[in-house]
C-alpha cells in the first residue's frame, strides 16, 4: 500500500524519495490519523541503507546546484512556493488529517507560511545577503557564503511541514542539498511535498526524503560522515543523541528545542487582553514549543485575570479540526496522550488544584485532551518545571517584578516570554532581564523570518530567521585581494 486509502485526501506516494525517484523499502509502518485512529497510509520505513543512499544522491547533485546562480536557484525557490500555494488545499488537508491541528489554520496561516519560507529566503538571497567589503592596509576583503554541502535535516510532527520548510527553504537557497528525515507521526506532506519540489524543477538529488523512524533513519542520517550540515527541531533528549553523534564528525548543528515559556501578566495590564492570550496557548491543542505555559500573575489582579481567562477558555470549542468551528482538535498519537495526562495526574496527587479541565474529554472520547488549567503549583514542581506539549497551563502569583523575573527565569528552558503591561519602560526593563529567543510584550506568535529565531539554555543552540539561516548553512569564506588586485606577469 503506498497510496492513502482515505477519501478526499491526495494521493501520496510515501516511499523514500532519493535523487529524484521513489524507493520503498522492505519494512514499512502504519501513519494513523489522530482523528479517529484510522490507518492513512503505510510508509516505507528507511534505515541506514536507505540513508546512504539518500546521502550519497544529494552528494553527487551538490557541485552542480551550488554552481548555480543566486538568480536560478531564487527562481526555483519562487516556482515551489507557486507549487505550494496551488496545492495549498490538498496540503492543509492531509497535514490536518495526520497531525490533527486544525484545519482553519492550516489554510489561513500555516500553509501560506510554507510557500512564504520559500519566497522569503529567495528574495533575502537576492537582495539582503550581502557584506560590505572593507579595505585591511589597502587590501580589500570580501565576504562570501559559501554553500556547505549536504544538509541533515530532522523534524518534529506539530507543525510537520511548515517547519521542514523553514529549514529547507534556506539549505536550497544557499546551494546546498538535502536530505529530510520527517517525523514518523506525520510523514505524509514531506512526501506530498517531494512532488512538488519535482513539479518546480528542482533538480534529481537536491532534495530528497527518507521516510523513518528516529532512532533507525534519524540516526543513521545525524551519524553520516558525508552530512556537512544537521538542523533539528525536536526535544531535548533526542537532541542529546544528535549532539552526541554530531561530535563525532564535528558536524555544525543548530538546534530548536522544547520550551516553557512564561506569560507575565502585570499589574497594570489590560486583563481582557491578557485573558486572550493566555487562552491563545492553546492553540494546536498546546503542542506548541513557544506556548507561554506558565501564566504568572500580579497576586493584586489575579482573582480578575482568572475569571476572565476561565470565561473565555470555557467558550474553546474542542473537536473534529476538520469543521472551521473548532478551536481545539486532538493530541497527536496515544503514547503523547497518555504523557500529557501523566503530567497532569501526578500534579494533582502532589496537591495541584484545577481551575479549568483536567483530564480527556471523556464527551469526545479518542485523543481530545481537555484544556486545563492548574494551580497551587509549587515553582520546582515537575508540571512547572518541565514540557508538557499539551493543553495544560500552571497559574502562579507574584508580588514585585523581581520576582516575576527570577519566576520566568527559573527553569533549564529560554525559548519565549510574554509580557502583559501598559507600562513600557517597564515592558523594556524586564525583556532585558528575561532568559529568551524571542519576548513579546502585549501580544503572541507574531513571527518575521527577518527576525532571529531560537531559545538559550535547553531551548536549543543557534538562531534561523535571515542572513543568521545563510551563516548557519553556509561556510563563509574572506577573501583578501592585495593592493592593485591581480598581478599578470
Ligand atoms: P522528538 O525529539 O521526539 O522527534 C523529533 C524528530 O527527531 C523526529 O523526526 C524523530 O523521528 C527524530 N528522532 C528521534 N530520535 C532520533 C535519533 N536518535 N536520532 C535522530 N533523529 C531522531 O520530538 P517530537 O516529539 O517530534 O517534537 C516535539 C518537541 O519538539 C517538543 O519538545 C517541542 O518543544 C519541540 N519543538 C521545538 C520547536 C522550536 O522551534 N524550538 C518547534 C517545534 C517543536
Amino acid at each position: 500500500m503506498e497510496a492513502s486509502p482515505v477519501p478526499n485526501l491526495p494521493e501520496v506516494d510515501t516511499r523514500h524519495w532519493i535523487g529524484g525517484e521513489r524507493v520503498g523499502s522492505p519494512a514499512t509502518f502504519v501513519d494513523r490519523s489522530p482523528l479517529d485512529g484510522v490507518p492513512l497510509a503505510e510508509i516505507s520505513q528507511g534505515g541506514a541503507a536507505e540513508i546512504d543512499a539518500a546521502v550519497s544522491a544529494a552528494q553527487q547533485a551538490f557541485p552542480a546546484w551550488a554552481a548555480t546562480s543566486r538568480k536560478e536557484r531564487a527562481e526555483l525557490l519562487h516556482a515551489i512556493a507557486d507549487g505550494v500555494e496551488a496545492r495549498l488545499e490538498e496540503l492543509a488537508q492531509l497535514e490536518t488529517a495526520d497531525n490533527g491541528a486544525l484545519i482553519r489554520s492550516h489554510r489561513r496561516g500555516v500553509i501560506p507560511r510554507v510557500a512564504h519560507n520559500f519566497r522569503f529566503f529567495a528574495d533575502w538571497l537576492l537582495d539582503e545577503l550581502d557584506h560590505p567589503d572593507f579595505e585591511t592596509r589597502g587590501h580589500r576583503n570580501h565576504v562570501s557564503w559559501d554553500p556547505a554541502g549536504v544538509c541533515a535535516l530532522i523534524t518534529p510532527w506539530n507543525a510537520p511541514l511548515m517547519l521542514a520548510t523553514w529549514k529547507i527553504a534556506p539549505a536550497l537557497a544557499a546551494g546546498n542539498t538535502v536530505v529530510l528525515k520527517p517525523a514518523e507521526w506525520t510523514p505524509l506532506t514531506a512526501s506530498l511535498f517531494a512532488d512538488i519540489t519535482a513539479e518546480a524543477g528542482l533538480p534529481p538529488g537536491v532534495f530528497n526524503v527518507v521516510q523513518g523512524l528516529g532512532h533507525e533513519a534519524g540516526a543513521a542520517l545525524v551519524a553520516h560522515p558525508g552530512v556537512r550540515r544537521i538542523s533539528f527541531t525536536g526535544s531535548v533528549p533526542t537532541a542529546r543523541g544528535i549532539a552526541a553523534a554530531a561530535a563525532a564528525n564535528l558536524t555544525p548543528l543548530s538546534l530548536e528545542l522544547g520550551g516553557k515559556s512564561p506569560l507575565i501578566v502585570f499589574e497594570d495590564a489590560d486583563l481582557d487582553l491578557a485573558a486572550d492570550l493566555a487562552v491563545e496557548q492553546y492553540d494546536n491543542a498546546g503542542q506548541v514549543c513557544l506556548a507561554g505555559t506558565r501564566l504568572l500573575v500580579h497576586a493584586n489582579v489575579v482573582g480578575e485575570f482568572q475569571k476572565r481567562l476561565l470565561d473565555k477558555a470555557s467558550r474553546l470549542k474542542q473537536g473534529d479540526p476538520r469543521d472551521p468551528e473548532t478551536d481545539i482538535g486532538p493530541q497527536i498519537h496515544p503514547d503523547h496522550f497518555a504523557r500529557v495526562d501523566g503530567f497532569v495526574r501526578r500534579a494533582v496527587d502532589g496537591g495541584a488544584r484545577v481551575l479549568l479541565g483536567g483530564g480527556p474529554n471523556t464527551d469526545l472520547g479518542g485523543l481530545f485532551y481537555r484544556p486545563t488549567l492548574l494551580t497551587d503549583v509549587a515553582p520546582d514542581a515537575e508540571i512547572v518545571t518541565e514540557e508538557v506539549f499539551g493543553p495544560v497551563l500552571t497559574l502562579q502569583t507574584f508580588g514585585s517584578e523581581t520576582e516575576a523575573v527570577a519566576l520566568a527565569n527559573g527553569t533549564k528552558f529560554g525559548l519565549a516570554a510574554v509580557i502583559v503591561t501598559s507600562d513600557e519602560e517597564r515592558a523594556a526593563r524586564v525583556s532585558g532581564k528575561l532568559v529568551a529567543g524571542t519576548v513579546w510584550v502585549n501580544c503572541f506568535f507574531v513571527r518575521d523570518l527577518r527576525a532571529p529565531f531560537g531559545g538559550s539554555r535547553q531551548s536549543g543552540i543557534g538562531r534561523e530567521g535571515g542572513t543568521w539561516s545563510f551563516d548557519f548553512y553556509c561556510d563563509l569564506k574572506n577573501t583578501v585581494t592585495a593592493p592593485g588586485g591581480l598581478i599578470h606577469g
